[in-house]
C-alpha cells in the first residue's frame, strides 16, 4: 500500500494550484486525471480586474492578482518557460455615454491602477471605431495549456500523477484515513471543475455550468498588439492568429466544438473586423460556473477526510491559487474559510 497525505482528482487550474501547495509544504500526494474535462486547457487565459460591461471591479480581484501573478513567475523559474504575456485590453467603445462612463469609473479606488483614463483614438485597417477605445493596462494571458502540460510531465517523472478516472464507490473510509486502490492518504481533495457532477459526495453543490467555445482565425492584415474587447474579444497569438471568443451555452454540456459555436463567434466577428480570415480551430469546455458566482471550497460536512477545490468559474486563472491557499490553510491549520467561498453556504 502507498501512503500519501493527500490524493488530488482531476489536474485543471485548480489541482494544480492545490498540488503546488501540497508541494510547497513537503506533502506527499498522488494525482488521478482522466481527461474527461478540457475548461483549463481550451480557456484564453486571460487574467483582466475589470468587468468590461459595466467597468466594475472583479470579485476580489486585486487580492488575487497579487498572489495569481507571482504564483505563474514562480512556476515559470520552476520550469524556464513563458506562460504570462503580458498584454493590454482595448474595449471597443460604443457611444460618448461609454466614453464619459470609461473616464468616471477610471479613478475608481480599485481600478485606476489598471483603466488608462483617456480616451484611445488610434486606428487599425478593418476596424471601425467612432468612439474609440477604453484601454487597460497590467492586464494579461496566462498560457494554461502549456503550463499544464509542463507540470503533468513533471508529475509524470516524479510518478505521481495516475492517468485513470477516479472511480468514487471504491473509496474505504477508515478512521481518519482513506483506502483508494493501492493508495493510503488522509485525505481527498476533489478538483474535477465539471466532473463534480459525476462525484455522489459533492454534486448536490449548486453548480451552474457554461459551455464555451473559442475559435483561431488567422487574419493576415489584421495588427492589433493588444486584446480587442467588443461582443467577442480578439487576442493576438502572434503571426497574424488571433483566438476569438467565447459563446456561453447553458444546454449543451459536451465538450465538443460546435457548427452553432462557430457560427455566433464569426457572426459576431464579422461585425467588428472587415479584413479577410480564415478559422483554423475551434476549441470548447464547459467552465464550472456556480449559482452565486463563486468559488466552492471546504471540506465534506460530514466525511472530513473529502474536501473540494471548485466553481473557479469564468475566471480560473486569477482564483485558484488565492483559494487552492485558502483551503490548504483550512485543512491543515483549522483556518476558517470566508463564508463566501465556503460550501457550508449551501448547507
Ligand atoms: C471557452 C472558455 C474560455 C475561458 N476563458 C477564461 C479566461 O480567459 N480566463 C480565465 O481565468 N478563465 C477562463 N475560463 C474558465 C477557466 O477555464 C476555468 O475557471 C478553469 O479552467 C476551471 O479549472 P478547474 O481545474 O476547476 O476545472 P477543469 O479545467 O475542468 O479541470 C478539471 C480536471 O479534472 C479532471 N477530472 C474530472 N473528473 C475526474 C475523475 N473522476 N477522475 C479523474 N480526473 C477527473 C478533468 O479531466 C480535468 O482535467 C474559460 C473557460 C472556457 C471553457
Amino acid at each position: 500500500m502507498k501512503k500519501v497525505d493527500y490524493i488530488i482528482v482531476g489536474l485543471g487550474l485548480a489541482g494544480l494550484a492545490f498540488v503546488r501547495e501540497l508541494e510547497k509544504n513537503n506533502k506527499s500526494f498522488i494525482v488521478f486525471e482522466d481527461d474527461s474535462q478540457h475548461s483549463s486547457k481550451v480557456a484564453g487565459g486571460m487574467y483582466n480586474p475589470v468587468i468590461l460591461k459595466r467597468f466594475t471591479p472583479v470579485w476580489d480581484a486585486k487580492r488575487q492578482l497579487e498572489i495569481a501573478l507571482p504564483f505563474y513567475k514562480e512556476l515559470e523559474e520552476k520550469f524556464n518557460a513563458t506562460y504570462d504575456i503580458p498584454m493590454d485590453i482595448g474595449r471597443l467603445l460604443t457611444s460618448i455615454e461609454e466614453q464619459n462612463n470609461w473616464f468616471a469609473t477610471s479613478d475608481h479606488p480599485l481600478l485606476s491602477d489598471y483603466m488608462i483614463p483617456k480616451i484611445e483614438t488610434k486606428t487599425y485597417t478593418g476596424i471601425e471605431s467612432p468612439f474609440d477605445y477604453g484601454k487597460l493596462t497590467k492586464t494579461g494571458r496566462i498560457d494554461a495549456k502549456i503550463l499544464l502540460n509542463d507540470y503533468r510531465n513533471y508529475l509524470v517523472e516524479n510518478e505521481c500523477i495516475y492517468f485513470e478516472a477516479f472511480n468514487y464507490e471504491v473509496i474505504q473510509f477508515e478512521n481518519n484515513i482513506v483506502k483508494y486502490q493501492d493508495v493510503e492518504a488522509a485525505k481527498i481533495v476533489f478538483c474535477e471543475g465539471f466532473g463534480i457532477k459525476r462525484n455522489p459526495f459533492f454534486n448536490y453543490l449548486p453548480m451552474r455550468e457554461a459551455k464555451g467555445e473559442l475559435i483561431t482565425i488567422h487574419a493576415p492584415e489584421l495588427e492589433i498588439d493588444f486584446v480587442l474587447k467588443s461582443a467577442v474579444f480578439i487576442l493576438p497569438l502572434g503571426e497574424h492568429n488571433f483566438l476569438v471568443g467565447a459563446t456561453f451555452n447553458w444546454k449543451d454540456k459536451t465538450n465538443n466544438p460546435s457548427e452553432e459555436g462557430k457560427n455566433e463567434l464569426v457572426e459576431k466577428l464579422d461585425k467588428i473586423i472587415s479584413v479577410n480570415y480564415k478559422v483554423i480551430d475551434q476549441v470548447a469546455g464547459i467552465r464550472p460556473t456556480v449559482k452565486d458566482r463563486r468559488p466552492l471550497i471546504g471540506t465534506h460536512p460530514k466525511l472530513p477526510q473529502l474536501a473540494i477545490l471548485n466553481g473557479l468559474g469564468t475566471r480560473g486563472v486569477m482564483i485558484a491559487p488565492t483559494v487552492a491557499k485558502e483551503l490548504y490553510k483550512h485543512i491543515e491549520c483549522g483556518e476558517t474559510l470566508r463564508k463566501e467561498i465556503d460550501i457550508a453556504r449551501f448547507d
